[in-house]
């Protein structure tokens, strides 16, 4: 014993206590060893699990393989043939560059790897255990390489009192394989855990399809594809219809040169592209991929490279707002080419098509994820019916109309059924013409017959002051009247049939006892005024006023949804009929 209470520790103690960061739990073991089979250039790679990989983790690729050499070297610490000097960080291609996962996870595990290449026919086996080699001989295998990883963390006890039940280790699993599905689709993938198949996607399985094995179908056929390109970076993807959310974000998956992130940058991107159309606590999915020069990028800011740093957090913003807001005029677009005619629904030429081709190709996905406990616990929000979410309302003049329950108005639209909510498609129409009376073009203001006058208590009258000039920015012609008095002269045209004193009270008493800063009163006033001007549920319309609504609805820029994200439209198609009836 030395005096000192300071020691150096063990060589083996250390490299326990590395190996914690990048070998956590099983999943890690799978991510990193996935990684290397990509890198090694794998075309098919199996995965199969034992105890959700705390007994057994074992992944077979076809990659390049390892000479025996080579293979010894991979397993030593900080060992990699993917950077030699610290400037080759800068321009990394590969998953890997840190060199430490093999080394990491056979210090934590008993691990055999068996490795083949192409020029050998003879290949070599070799077997740790906490990370020292007690074998090795030639064996024979195909060109690649099966990575054997048992019991693991059999000699760090604490590691493994602190895994979850296995339920949920094997969740992380197929979590961290359905990213490698995504991002890879060239690559076939299976994931096993003992005769129970959890995952497949087979080599000619699309990016849309692959979406939804993971994300579910009826998410993968309510998303919309998206792309820009920008000076640095380039973004393909999908996004969801504003109608079609989730209650969470995980729905919300993000690829930079291949590699999964968590990126705040990103999201931030994506909610400021649905701006105004989501409602509170629902979240867009976006399955987004970016290319850029890794001089752009450091992806070493975090021991298992799940984060990343963008040189320029502004360009990449705007260029993934861009690529979705374009996404959303595309839409817009196609449907306008059709209005009139017998027009096929976004639905049908978006994303049926590409369902039509899997439906067509030779390989039928047979994607098996049949263990209900591992999908998504919580279903989409919003199931079927929005069917023709991304559809703009067309009317068309032979089409009828009535009203349902003084709330709804409903058209047969060739074979479907269109509803439109009457008070959340006004509230979208007014939201965009006030929108757009703020930023160019002013409003048409009706003078009124009749002025109005409103007498307020002192308190609204304090806070009628301080919103006046918002009111007036609006249209309105609102001015001070003797003390707590206001005169109303004139209101926007497009409420002239509304009442206007009503209005004016309903959104005094919304704002009341709450603070707003400058910033958010603009568009919060915008959303309480169009909400509380709009047609309510309950009103009932004539034909013409029918008509009006869903004419201007159509004429929307962003028809889908109302300014809080209700749906404003959903369509019941024959075949969600046959469905109720049974018929199928
Ligand atoms: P890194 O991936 O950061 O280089 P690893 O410890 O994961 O570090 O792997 C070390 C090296 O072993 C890799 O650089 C690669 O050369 C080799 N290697 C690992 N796994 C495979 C594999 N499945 N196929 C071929 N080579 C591999
Ligand atoms: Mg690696």
């Amino acid at each position: 014993m030395t005096d000192s209470r300071i020691q150096i520790l063990a060589e083996e103690v250390v490299s326990k206590i590395a190996a914690g960061e990048v070998v956590e739990r099983p999943a890690s073991v799978v991510k990193e060893l996935v990684e290397n089979s990509i890198d090694a250039g794998a075309s098919s790679i199996e995965i199969e699990v034992r105890a959700a990989g705390v007994e057994l983790i074992r992944i077979a690729d076809n990659g390049e393989g390892m000479s025996p050499v080579e293979l010894k070297m991979a397993c030593s610490p900080h060992a990699t043939s993917k950077l030699r000097e610290i400037q080759d960080l800068e321009k990394i291609g590969t998953l890997g560059f840190r060199g430490e996962a093999l080394s990491s996870i056979s210090s934590v595990s008993q691990m055999n790897i068996i490795s083949a290449q192409k020029t050998s026919s003879d290949g070599v086996s070799l077997y740790m255990e906490s990370g020292e080699i007690l074998k090795s001989r030639p064996a024979a295998r195909t060109q690649g390489t099966t990575v054997e990883v048992k019991n693991l963390f059999y000699n760090v006890p604490a590691r493994r009192k602190f895994l979850k039940k296995e339920s949920t280790e094997l969740a992380e699993i197929v979590n961290v394989t359905s990213k490698f599905i995504l991002a890879f689709p060239d690559v076939e993938f299976k994931l096993r855990q003992a005769e129970r198949n959890l995952l497949h996607a087979p080599k000619k399985m699309k990016v849309l399809e692959r979406i939804g094995a993971v994300l579910g179908r009826s998410a993968a056929d309510h998303m919309m594809s998206v792309s820009n390109t920008g000076d640095d970076y380039e973004v393909t993807g999908y996004v969801s219809s504003p109608s079609f959310t989730r209650r969470d974000r995980r729905g919300q998956i993000f690829f930079i040169n291949g590699r999964n992130v968590r990126s705040k940058i990103l999201s931030d991107a994506v909610y400021s592209a649905y701006a105004g159309l989501l409602e509170r606590g629902q979240h867009a999915s976006a399955v987004l991929f970016l290319t850029v020069s890794p001089s752009k990028i450091d992806v070493n800011v975090h021991p298992a490279k799940m984060e990343i740093k963008f040189e320029n957090e502004k360009e990449i913003k705007q260029i993934v707002k861009n690529a979705i807001r374009s996404g959303f005029d595309r839409l817009k677009h196609e449907n306008s080419r059709d209005e009139g005619l017998n027009a096929l629904s976004i639905q049908k030429t978006e994303v049926m098509t590409e369902k039509a081709v899997r439906e067509d190709s030779v390989t039928q996905p047979e994607f098996i994820y049949n263990l209900n406990e591992f999908v998504q616990k919580k279903p989409f929000q919003k199931e079927t019916r929005s069917a023709s979410a991304w559809e703009k309302p067309v009317f068309t003049a032979d089409a009828d109309i009535f009203q349902v329950a003084l709330c709804y108005v409903v058209q047969i639209k060739q074979e479907n059924i269109r509803i439109v909510d009457q008070h959340a498609a006004h509230e979208r129409i007014l939201y965009e013409s006030f929108s757009k009376a703020l930023k160019d073009s002013p409003i048409e203001s009706q003078k009124l017959l009749f002025p109005a006058r409103i007498d307020l208590a002192a308190k609204e009258s304090v806070l009628m002051e301080k919103v006046i000039d918002q009111f007036n920015a609006l249209g309105f012609s609102v001015e001070l009247f003797g003390e707590n008095s206001f005169i109303v002269q004139a209101v926007p045209a497009i409420l002239k049939e509304r009442d206007v004193k009503t209005v004016i009270m309903d959104i005094l008493a919304d704002l009341e006892g709450r603070a707003y800063s400058k910033n958010e009163l603009g568009d919060e006033f915008i959303k309480l005024t169009s909400c509380r001007s709009a047609i309510k549920s309950g009103d009932k319309l004539s034909r013409e006023e029918m008509r009006s609504l869903l004419d201007q609805l159509a004429g929307c820029d962003l028809p889908f949804t109302c300014p809080h994200g209700r749906p404003t439209t959903i369509e019941i198609t024959p075949e969600e009929l046959e469905k109720r009836f049974r018929r199928k």
